[in-house]
């Protein structure tokens, strides 16, 4: 039950507003959440509704012919219209802790939010190799002179509540802690993002920055508000989220979809299972990594025909401590998709991962198609139903019949692993 209530806690939906683009969300048990239209600055992910089960939704066209289409419930054009931004180095960021009127439920101390934070950064510092990280000035005791309710964009209320104290064009982020319905009601959420930043007027003029949104009352426990915290952070830097590509039996041909948060070895994915992988902070994926430009440019080998031998060197250290390259990318034809081959290893956030025997024996491989989008899994275990062991162990080959790509970890190695790609006709 309490498992139950954790899971709950993260993943709430929050209904599509105003400023979304064209923004369907998703349903569970027959039950469409909301669906607007109107024209947006920016796109936005939230988690989706309590009473979705695990991995189980946002289906998506089954004949839909490549992974580019499936956005976070945003279409591809939308995105286009309207491109994340990224920055990396220091975030300026203003963290408010805020209630709305009359609420029973008492906002995050401080203290706790401050420790999210500190978390939070640990993290940042450790993945991105001292990159990024958000440095941030903490406001608390806001209170917003009304009640919550599903009919206005409580984030937008927040930051208005909050505009006296703070001088927003000193910000590129904003992530708000508060306590909002998080089950039983229309616009239950655990968190939601921004992609990038969006355009906010305030007091102290028209501003750029993200907007993060952490539900306090769905977050009892620290690592559940600190895994929950990095996720929104990475909506906010421009992220999608980490799917799993679903082709029924086969991994990669026939009707597919894409399975949001499908990815459990990516933290814009879901850990899935049971505590402890549950509780687990992976990595981002090398496609995101790259997207961010946490990894250098010889870091990653463009591989191109007729293919080889490449020793892949671990994901997790900084480059100049290993070998490169640290992911392999594969071209799927002209339009900018790519396999994405990733090494992970026991080390650091990365020691509390799904199905590790496996994991750390074999290679992740990820769709990733051009420009900011959701990466999709590969799965070379179709037919268990879920990506648990989605790892590719040695002598097993992914097969692009379609492309002509053959991909094979064949040994492990101290320094890394091997891996062979073949191109066909
Ligand atoms: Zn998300």
């Amino acid at each position: 039950m309490l498992t139950m209530q954790l899971r709950s806690a993260h993943h709430g939906a929050k209904r599509s507003r105003a400023r979304n683009v064209r923004h369907r969300w998703l349903v569970t048990v027959g039950l469409i959440v909301g669906f607007s239209a109107p024209a947006p600055p920016a796109a936005i992910c939230a988690e989706r509704s309590p009473s979705s089960p695990p991995y189980d939704h946002r289906t998506t066209d089954a004949t839909a012919p490549s992974a580019a289409s499936f956005l976070c419930g945003v279409t591809a054009k939308d995105v286009a219209e309207f491109p994340p931004e990224f920055s990396s180095g220091s975030e300026p960021t203003a963290v408010i802790i805020a209630r709305f009127q009359g609420q029973w439920m008492v906002p995050m101390a401080e203290r706790k939010v401050r420790k999210v934070m500190r978390q939070v950064n640990d993290w940042y510092e450790e993945v991105s190799h001292g990159q990024t990280r958000f440095d941030y000035d903490l406001y608390s005791g806001v209170t917003v002179p009304f009640p919550f309710s599903c009919k206005f964009d409580a984030d937008d209320a927040v930051i208005e509540a909050a505009d006296p104290l703070i001088d927003y064009t000193q910000y590129d982020r904003l992530m708000l802690f508060f306590p909002g319905p998080f089950i039983g009601v229309e616009c239950a959420f655990g968190g939601y993002s921004s992609v990038g930043k969006r355009t906010i007027r305030t007091e102290d003029g028209t501003i750029r920055a993200s907007v993060s949104v952490m539900n306090t009352a769905g977050l009892p426990f620290s690592p559940i508000a600190t895994r929950s915290t990095i996720h929104e952070f990475g909506h906010a830097l421009g992220l999608y989220h980490a799917n799993g590509w679903d082709c029924g039996d086969d991994p990669l041909e026939g009707p597919c979809r894409s399975i949001e948060y499908g990815n459990a070895f990516d933290i814009m994915g879901e850990p899935g299972g049971l505590v402890p992988p549950a509780l687990a902070l992976p990595h981002f994926s090398p496609g995101f990594k790259v997207q961010l430009g946490w990894l250098p440019e010889d870091a990653v080998i463009d591989v191109e025909p007729p293919g080889g031998r490449y020793m892949l060197a671990p994901l997790e250290p900084p480059a100049h401590e290993v070998d490169p390259p640290q992911a392999l990318r594969i071209a799927r034809g002209e339009e900018g998709e790519a396999f994405y081959v990733e090494f992970r290893q026991p080390i650091g956030v990365d020691q509390r991962i799904r199905s590790p025997k496996r994991t750390y024996s074999g290679v992740l491989i990820n769709l990733i198609s051009s420009g900011a989008k959701p990466s999709q899994l590969i799965n070379a275990r179709p037919e268990r139903g879920h990506f648990g062991k989605a790892a590719w162990i040695i002598g097993q080959s992914l097969e692009d019949s379609r492309w002509g790509i053959r991909i094979t970890p064949i040994a492990l190695h101290d320094q890394g692993i091997e891996v062979e790609v073949e191109f066909g006709p």
